[in-house]
């Protein structure tokens, strides 16, 4: 790829990556005048032009713009020259219930502009349905916080993960410590909370930790405990009445339960420890609680069917879990698959994500929350489904970067959101528990810093 503009190469390969990286050979040239963006391309030999006007407000839509008509018009010659269209069409690289919201913030229905974009029918359907969803939850105001505690151990790594998580075996040494720097950083971050909206306890896996390890964890949030109060209590091998008791006696409303498939043949080539009647036993564990519980799947794991994946989406719904989020592949460089395997058909991953969603919604479920990642299986997405009402406030906090993060502990990254330019500040601790261990005094002061308020 060759372009007169630097800014735009990035923008522009992502939509090359849409088209298996085909072809090798682009030449872009950009320039603006007189009101009119122009976008010459040269492909295989072929000369594109395309010229967008639309009138500009100010600097941050005129980048907008330059970005959007060029990603839009790259889009157009290669979904031609391919004959695939893609479900999101040309939108890449931004969430898109967050481009909805800004549509809508300009007193604008979001669906023409993604309907230019050449995002499928279906799709401009899911977003609305999710910004229905978020009615009365999605919230912009100053001072809203969303706590994260990080429990950055697992019982084992799963093949998929490019998570930065700990085998617990390998690294019990840091933990009495871990847990200590912890408890100081709960403590001594305390008073940079204004407005709690929830808090979200996660991994790693949270119930790789014994039950007085967890406790360490959970006593000292027990004056915040008023909020939804969430632990992503992961993989059911870990699962025990006593770490369920804790949770209850400390206030805790929901929990997870990330079983991701339910084939036994695929738990084993990913790398879990537990088999699908594991799953069940956690849901026997809980019965009675009363948790909401989220169930986690993911579509187009190595060798899964798009029946066996159906089958796993039906017995979800039948554990009568709250939420049902379904997630779409994503391979990163930490994962092992990654080295493995090479992604399934795109179409089936699309044939898995159109009949998990016709399941869910026949079963009573809304989306309420959705994302998408870079080397996504079949350019999909994420999405959360919900039962009505029992929609997680912080995974929708989270995905529309509407309140600040508080992140605690080892590999947290904390968030800070400006609603006057739309900024997003990150501040984020270290990786490796070592070093951890030894930063906690500078972490504790930096962030507090970053929170703008004195300890
Ligand atoms: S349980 Fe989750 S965080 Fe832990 S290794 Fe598996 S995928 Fe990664």
């Amino acid at each position: 790829m060759t372009t007169n503009c630097a800014f735009l190469e990035n923008e522009l390969m992502d939509v090359v990556r849409l088209f298996k990286n085909r072809p090798d050979q682009i030449q872009h040239s950009y320039r603006y005048e007189d009101g009119v963006f122009f976008n010459d391309f040269v492909i295989d030999g072929q000369s594109f032009s395309f010229k967008d006007r639309e009138q500009v407000r100010d600097e941050l839509e005129f980048k907008r713009l330059e970005r959007r008509f060029a990603k839009l018009a790259l889009y157009e010659i290669l979904s031609e020259k391919y004959s695939e269209k893609m479900p999101w069409g040309a939108l890449t690289g931004i969430r898109p219930t967050k481009l909805a919201y800004t549509e809508l913030e300009k007193g604008l229905d979001f669906r023409p502009l993604f309907e230019k974009m050449r995002v499928s029918k279906q799709n401009v359907e899911l977003v609305a349905q999710i910004l229905k969803a978020q009615e009365g939850i999605y919230e912009k105001r100053d001072g809203n916080v969303d706590l994260f505690i990080s429990i950055p151990f697992c019982p084992t790594k799963c093949a998929y993960c490019s998570f930065i998580t700990a085998p617990i075996e390998k690294t019990r040494y840091f933990l009495p410590d871990y847990l200590t720097a912890l408890e100081r950083e709960i403590e001594e971050s305390k008073p940079l909370i204004q407005n709690l909206r929830s808090i979200y306890i996660g991994g790693g896996t949270p119930f790789a930790l014994s039950v007085s390890g967890l406790e360490r964890v959970l006593k000292p949030l027990d004056s915040l405990a008023k909020v939804e109060y969430t632990v992503e209590a992961g993989r059911p091998d870990v699962f025990t009445r006593e770490k369920l008791a804790l949770l209850k006696e400390h206030g805790v409303t929901r929990i997870c339960i990330n079983p991701q498939t339910f084939s036994d043949e695929t738990l084993q080539k990913i790398g879990r420890r537990h088999t699908v009647s594991d799953v069940y036993k956690a849901f026997e564990m809980i019965d009675g609680l009363g948790f909401d519980v989220n169930v986690d799947l993911i579509a187009g794991l190595e060798g899964e069917s798009v029946e066996t994946f159906i089958s796993g989406v039906e017995k979800a719904v039948q554990t009568g879990a709250e939420n049902i989020t379904v997630h779409c592949l994503s391979l990163k460089s930490g994962a092992k698959l990654k080295e493995e395997c090479s992604y399934i058909e795109n179409q089936s991953i699309s044939d898995m994500i159109s009949a998990s969603r016709e399941i869910l919604s026949g079963a009573g479920y809304e989306p309420y929350y959705m994302y998408r990642q870079k080397y996504q299986a079949g350019n999909n997405e994420n999405v959360g489904w919900t039962k009505p009402n029992k929609a997680c406030v912080y995974n929708i906090d989270i995905m529309e970067e509407t309140t600040d993060n508080l992140a605690l502990g080892a590999n947290a990254v904390s968030k800070r959101v400006t609603f006057d330019n739309g900024r997003i500040e990150r501040f984020a601790s270290q990786k490796d528990l070592k070093t951890y261990l030894e930063k906690i005094d500078e972490i504790l002061q930096k962030r507090a810093k970053f929170f703008q308020k004195q300890l």
